[in-house]
């Protein structure tokens, strides 16, 4: 019985399609970001669904919505699935909100066969994902793993001055719970690649090892204003020179790391920025990311070295300031497994992957053994109001979620 449990795909593709009825945008998308109106609408959709399946709903200090079903053994920690159903204010109408509806399709598939799991089961929304509004993103996971502290988060503001914590009173989810307080066994959080790896080699299944870490740099070159014509090249102390050096040997270097490396130059700041004087200072940001923490180690010393050996030979100043780093997540062997088990079972073809985008699976991983699931999205294509996933994929990957969890859920029997 459990293995031929299939969830009930045309209902999950009918709550997919009225979820994005709430915010849908001209070009076929939709605009929920975090704590607007839709949002709210968004939420009271979703939690109408899971009362309406027996669940018993939760919403803590920083917005985040929990459903519980319980299981056979209530005191057992329940198995966590979810996502987020904020979007971009040009999203698609899957990131995220396929995560937290493929989640209750679950559910409802245990109800109609009448399954008890040992272990309950929770799904979670987590606020603010995207950080399109409110700034950063991962927010209400990211104080939930205690990334975040909850004071400092209800205070940030969007462009017009509103605090998450207004916004949260104004529509009605500044919930009573604490935030972090619940505690669960696993997490698996199912979501749109967003990448074009799973549709390029016509794979359904991503089996999600981890995510990617990151660094971010500004390089700053410092060398001497002077007059663009009568200025011999010899004699100039020129930035420009520099930073191109500089960035032609990361690009090299990043070849060494293919092809997992991703590096970018993202903005430029030229002073004084005037056509015919050669620039006193320039600032170049650097973002790199790659999935190994020792590679993200060594190319911190190399760009450090590359940068003074290159400013020195022109005569110029060079300094590497560090703005952030995010070390690279490595999911829970057991989730990976339950993931891969589930896959197999259901004959689906299957790749493990690293994930290019941070998901709140990320945040969650530091205080949960933690899985991710993808499913293609067409051309890799999110953030998009074109963002389109494969009904059957879109199906499938419900159904690998479905017995994921009922592997996580009973541990004894499966
Ligand atoms: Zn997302």
């Amino acid at each position: 019985m459990r293995d031929t449990l299939r969830i009930n795909g045309e209902r999950l593709l009918a709550r997919l399609a009225e979820m994005a009825n709430i915010g849908a945008t001209a070009k076929g998308g939709v605009c929920r970001v975090a704590l607007s109106d839709e949002d709210k609408a968004g939420r009271d959709l979703f939690i109408e669904w899971c009362q309406a399946a027996g669940c018993v709903v939760t919403v803590d200090q920083i917005g985040n919505i929990f459903a519980r079903r319980s299981g056979s053994d209530d005191d057992l920690l329940p198995v966590l699935t979810g996502s987020h159903l904020d979007s971009q204010p040009t999203g698609g109408k899957y990131d995220g909100v396929y995560g937290v509806l493929a989640a209750l399709e679950v559910i409802e598939t245990l109800n109609d066969a009448g399954i008890e799991t040992q272990h309950p089961v929770e799904i979670v929304s987590w606020t603010n994902e995207e950080g399109a509004r409110f700034a950063p993103g991962l927010i209400g996971s990211g104080v939930f793993a205690g990334e975040f502290e909850l004071e400092h988060t209800l205070a940030i503001t969007d462009k017009n001055g509103y605090t998450i914590g207004e916004e949260l009173q104004r529509i009605g989810y500044a919930g009573q719970a604490q935030v972090g307080e619940r505690r669960f066994s696993t997490a698996i959080e199912i979501h749109i690649e967003q990448g074009p790896v799973l549709e390029s080699e016509g794979k359904t299944i991503g089996i999600v090892r981890g995510i990617q870490g990151m660094r971010w740099y500004d390089l700053v070159f410092t060398g001497q204003e002077a007059h663009a014509g009568t200025t011999p090249m010899d004699r100039r102390r020129d930035p420009v020179a520099g930073v191109s050096r500089v960035m032609q040997r990361i690009y090299a270097l990043n070849e060494v790391y293919a092809p997992h490396g991703r590096v970018t130059f993202g903005d430029f700041k030229v002073e004084p920025g005037s056509r015919n004087t050669v620039p006193g200072r320039l600032t170049v940001t650097l973002d790199f990311r790659h999935p190994d923490s020792i590679v993200l180690d060594a190319v911190d010393r190399e760009i450090r070295s590359i940068m003074t050996a290159e400013c020195l030979a022109l005569g110029i100043e060079g300094r590497v300031e560090e703005i952030w780093y995010m070390p690279p997540v490595t999911f829970a062997p057991q989730c990976i497994t339950a993931v891969q088990n589930a896959a197999i079972l259901l004959g689906c073809s299957s790749k493990v992957m690293i994930s290019g985008a941070g998901h709140d699976a990320m945040y969650l991983s530091s205080v949960i053994p933690t899985g991710m699931i993808f499913v293609p999205c067409k051309d890799g294509l999110s953030h998009n109001e074109l963002e389109h996933a494969e009904p059957m994929d879109l199906i499938a990957g419900g159904n690998v979620l479905l017995h994921t969890i009922q592997g996580l859920a009973n541990p004894k029997t499966w």
